[in-house]
Parts: C-alpha cells; structure tokens; sequence
C-alpha cells in the first residue's frame, strides 16, 4: 500500500538525526504505530522522486533482524520515510550514551522483571550504568551480524553506517538495524559528515575519505564498524572518547594507527576474541559474516536462554532514572 501525509497522525519526537527528526506517528488505515523519519534535502523534484524509487528495494528487506520499511514519500524537499516502531528505541540510548526528547510519557518501563536480575550471567544492582551482561551482549551481536549477512546475501548491500543509533531494540527484546545505505542518490545527497567526533569508520575508510579519494566501502569495513559497536555497548561510551584527544584529526589518527580498543574487564575470552578480530586493522584478515557465525562467542548464543525482555525494560528502567525519555509528547 502507498502512504501518504493525510493518513498519518503525528504522536510525538522519537528522536533527531543528523539530518531530521523521528517521529512517532499513528497510521489510521491501518492501525499501526510506525516510525516516521523527515530527511529535509535541497533537491529538485526528478532527484526525490528518484530517491522514493531507490526506496522501494526497501520492501524486500523483510528479515527478523532488520525494521520494516512501510513506505515513503516527498512534500516539497522532504523525505518521509515510514518503518516499524521499536519501541524501546535505539541501544545507545539503553546502555548509557545517548541523547533522546525529553519528558517521559510514552515508552515508559512496563516492569514484569525484577531490575535487579537481568540475563542470567551476572545478578548486580540496578544503577544508571550497568555493565551489559556477556549473553545479552552476545544476542545483540548475533542479530547484528545476521541482519547484516541478510542484507549483503539477499539485497547485495553493505551497510555503511553500523553505530549504536542505528540499532534499534523493542520491549520484545527483538534487535534490528535501521539506516543502511539503499539509495545511492540519497547517500550523495547527505554526504555523509559524520567523519569526526564519533566515528565509526574503519581505518581504512578514514584513510580514504582523508586523501579525497573514491571512498572504498568493502563489507569488512561494517564488521569494523560492529566490532566498535560491541565496545560502545559493553562501555557505555564512545570507544575513542573526544576529550581525550586534542582535536578531530588526533582521535582519528588514533583509529587509523594506534591499538584497537578492547571490551572492558569480565568479558570471556571468546567476547575478546570475537572483537578483536573485527577491529583487525587490515580489513582483508577481519572475518566475515558466516565466519563470524561460527566464532565460539556466537555459537553459544544459539540455544542459550537469554532474558532479552528482562534486560530491556531493566534498561529502560534506568534510562527513565537517567531522565531520558523516548518520546517527546507534541499533543497533550
Ligand atoms: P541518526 O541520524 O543519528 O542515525 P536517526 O535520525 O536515524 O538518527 O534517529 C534518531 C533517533 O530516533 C534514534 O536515535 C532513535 O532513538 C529514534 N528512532 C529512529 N528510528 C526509530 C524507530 N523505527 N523506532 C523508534 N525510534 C526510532
């Protein structure tokens, strides 16, 4: 089905991108929830509506590990881009970083799980940062890695942009990635700045987009961009904290030339194993997909008991603690 703008009731702010807002909004013909992202571009009308074309691909990205796409469509330079609602938001925002609208009202804790027991590896205190438990962190990964092994199988596409943000989780402790590059329009048209500050290129992509050469993207620099991820998550922050470095290009000549940065203390070894080997600094000797399916870290997620729902509304106990809320209400 097509969507449009007069189908559509907007409920609140999910959050703000680097390019537009996220919204919570009610689609009357349907009675689903959705997600509704605003991209404002400066473009000609033949250039947006060959943005919605590239889009459509969208509709068959239908895998567990990946938002569904429900549709999209322009009003005057702007994109609308509607997906499945997760309402517990971005794991950023769950595992301590994270800036999301203020004032608590929707995506409130539904508490059936004691916050003190969260997964089954470790049983300590509640507080505003909590150390993710190794099974959590291990099906978070799994389903990283698998929704990225779809999308490169299945749709022939690299990710390009895997951070924290663009994991999103709901209140059934179901993982799924948003935001991979689909349209190629679309990816000149933002041309991408998220080079500095926190970024999650690989070295050998910083490397290329420095010199201003073609920037070459291959899938191992996504598993960079994983295995970062895993650190951000288990840490609570950015692995190449900014205020350690005297500016932009000193923290990236870090991620280029110095060590890879490692997990904090009580992971296993296989946890260690597995990122270390994402973050190999020659992107030919990082492992792919299927291999990394079949690293021990993962292959113990495979029958494993994990609380995911548990953990989620335990986290989303402690970021309401943290005063974050994930949705800003617009109407009362
Ligand atoms: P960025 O540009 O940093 O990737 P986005 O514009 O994609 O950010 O999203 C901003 C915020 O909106 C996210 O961090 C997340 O909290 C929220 N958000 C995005 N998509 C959804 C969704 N499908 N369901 C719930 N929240 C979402």
């Amino acid at each position: 089905f097509q969507i449009n703008m007069d189908e559509i009731e907007v409920l609140g702010e999910l959050g703000k991108g680097n390019y537009g807002s996220v919204h919570k909004v009610f689609h009357r013909p349907t009675n689903v929830k959705m997600a509704m992202k605003e991209i404002r571009l400066e473009l000609d009308e033949s250039k947006l509506n060959g943005i919605i074309m590239e889009l459509d691909i969208l509709h068959r990205a239908k895998a567990p590990e990946i938002v569904e796409f429900f549709g999209a469509f322009t009003i005057e330079s702007c994109v609308y881009y509607c997906m499945e609602y997760m309402d517990a938001g971005s794991l950023d925002t769950l595992t301590g970083g994270g800036v999301l609208a203020k004032d608590q009202k929707d995506g409130e804790p539904q508490t059936n799980g004691d916050a003190t027991t969260n997964g089954n590896t470790d049983g300590t205190t509640s507080s505003a940062q909590e150390r993710v438990p190794e099974d959590v962190l291990r099906r978070i990964t799994a389903g990283m890695i698998r929704g990225l092994k779809f999308l490169k199988d299945e749709l022939q596409i690299m990710h390009r942009d895997v951070k924290p943000t663009n994991v999103l989780i709901n209140k059934k402790g179901e993982v799924k990635l948003c935001d991979f590059g689909v349209s190629g329009q679309l990816e000149k048209s933002l041309a991408k700045t998220n080079i500095g500050c926190q970024s999650y290129m690989a070295p050998e992509r910083i490397k290329s987009e420095t010199a201003n050469q073609n920037p070459t993207y291959t899938v191992s620099s996504d598993v960079w961009s994983v295995g970062l991820s895993i650190i951000e998550l288990a840490k609570g922050c950015y692995p190449y904290p900014p205020e350690t470095y005297s500016n932009v290009f000193a923290q990236l000549q870090a991620i280029v030339n110095g060590a890879a940065p490692t997990l904090p203390p009580g992971y296993s070894d296989d946890a260690n194993d597995f990122v270390a080997k994402c973050l190999l600094k020659d992107p030919n000797q990082r492992p792919t997909y299927a291999q990394l399916l079949e690293h021990p870290f993962l292959v113990a997620d495979k029958d494993a008991e994990v609380d995911m729902v548990g953990w989620v509304n335990a986290a989303l106990e402690r970021r309401a603690a943290r005063g974050i809320s994930s949705l800003n209400p617009i109407q009362a």
